[in-house]
């Protein structure tokens, strides 16, 4: 029997993982890419022929573009494996903390807490809401930083902001107890895993871009169509949608959207997203040639005085570099203060180094946050996909490999 045709839209680590598992599985595979190559988000960061990694992206070895590319020599001639370490600053709640266990922020109120098994959480403010008086406080305090409105955030949106669990530390035996009498508070609580200090994460070996240059021939190899510099526009005729590029209507038995959700489901009559959004300036630079080869780790800040949310060390192309995100909002950024403050919390990780001039600059906007309602749209759609034979991108979910498992499931449960 003839095996389906899919149309991927989007060539980010979605949308290449989707590919790739529907190849695998016998179907006639194409990729449809608005840019002129793979890679979305991930791809790197250019400032003069050099390159810095566009956030910590690091693949856990279990996902599902690492399996599918671990045969043959693509893997090893492509992949490197390490340990990566992370940790957290955390001046938010009072005291200065510096943790190298875990990324979560640091309280230190004591958490004596009435667990009830009856919890409701319609909002992320709510769910704030869940700590402690002092520390949800001072955690809505540092939210509103991010210029988004808690009380209108879907809940799940605490882990893209980097505070889905908050660690208490005088309060451990406390902790043990909450995390087990509830699937609620055992999300809401972090305790540090002493056993997982360094943790493996995949990384290319020499950056995204060269990585997905070369997943672009090992696509083409298997007989994926990959079609880049090509926009696709949606078009809604009766109770018929049409995915076109610049040229023609692509025909497919099926199509997976894994790439901004925002005019498929207005083009569906499902209405617009709120579609928040986080400005984010990034601040990338070499290291200088003396210090040795770096350890990759990124650290979680969750400062009063600073905007940082984000630092990472990483040793890149055989250079030690570093990169910071700042949020960018109404309280002026100075970008030399942001730096030297970096600089300082590094060095109480142990890092001791001097930046290299220049130092580069970049602005960004995030897609990572979305609305309650904007989740009760990404439901409705769910519901009536079927009916127009598309797949969603899994847009609500975190990170890059619950949106890969939600395509491979969703294909899986449609029996194509
Ligand atoms: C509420 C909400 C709103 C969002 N809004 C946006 C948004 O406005 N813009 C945005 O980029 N992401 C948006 N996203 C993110 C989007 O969910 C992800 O881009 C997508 O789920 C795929 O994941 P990825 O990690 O592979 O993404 P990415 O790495 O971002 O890959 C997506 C790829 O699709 C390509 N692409 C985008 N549009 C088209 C198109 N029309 N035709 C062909 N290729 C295309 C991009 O160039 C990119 O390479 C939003 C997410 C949510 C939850």
């Amino acid at each position: 029997m003839k095996k389906n045709s899919i149309a991927i839209i989007g060539g980010g680590l979605t949308g290449c993982a989707s590919a790739l598992y529907l190849k695998n599985k016998g179907y006639d595979v194409s990729i449809y890419e608005k840019d002129n190559d793979l890679g979305g988000i991930t791809k790197d960061l250019k400032f003069h022929n050099q390159i810095y990694l566009n956030g910590p992206n690091y693949l856990n070895p279990e996902s599902l573009l690492i399996q599918l590319i671990k045969e043959k020599n693509f893997f090893n001639n492509n992949i490197l494996t390490k340990n990566i370490s992370y940790g957290s600053y955390t001046d938010i709640f009072g005291k200065k903390t510096f943790d190298s266990d875990f990324a979560h922020p640091v309280s230190f109120e004591k958490f004596k807490k009435k667990i009830s098994s009856k919890i409701k959480v319609n909002n992320l403010l709510e769910r704030i809401r869940y700590y402690p008086k002092k520390t949800s406080k001072d955690l809505i305090n540092w939210c509103s930083k991010f210029e988004n409105e808690l009380i209108k955030l879907h809940p799940e949106c605490s882990n893209a902001l980097g505070i889905g669990r908050v660690y208490f530390k005088n309060s451990e035996k406390e902790l043990l107890i909450a995390k087990k009498k509830s699937n609620f508070y055992d999300s809401l609580l972090g305790i540090p895993n002493l056993n997982k200090l360094n943790t493996k994460f995949c990384i290319p070996k020499n950056g995204y871009n060269l990585f997905f240059q070369n997943l672009k021939k090992f696509l083409k190899e298997k007989n994926i169509k990959i079609i880049l510099s090509n926009k696709i526009s949606i078009k809604k005729e009766k109770d018929k949608i049409f995915f076109n590029t610049s040229k023609k209507s692509i025909v497919a038995d099926y199509f997976i959207w894994a790439c901004n959700p925002v005019p498929l489901l207005y083009s569906l009559n499902i209405g617009k997203l709120d579609n928040p959004i986080i400005k984010t300036k990034i601040l990338s630079c070499d290291l200088s040639e003396n210090s040795k080869k770096i350890h990759n780790r990124y650290i979680q800040v969750f400062s009063k005085k600073s905007n940082i949310f984000r630092i990472y060390i990483y040793n890149l192309k055989k250079k030690n570099k570093l990169t910071i995100e700042l949020m960018i909002n109404k309280k002026n950024n100075d970008e030399k203060k942001e730096l030297e403050y970096s600089l300082n919390i590094l060095s109480k990780f142990g890092y001791k180094f001097d930046i290299k001039d220049p130092i580069y600059e970049t602005k960004q906007i995030r897609h990572i946050l979305f609305t309650t309602d904007d989740y009760e749209k990404f439901m409705k759609f769910e519901k009536i996909s079927k009916n127009f034979n598309i797949i969603s991108g899994g847009w609500y979910l975190t990170g890059s490999q619950a949106k890969m498992n939600h395509i491979k499931k969703t294909i899986k449960k449609l029996n194509l």
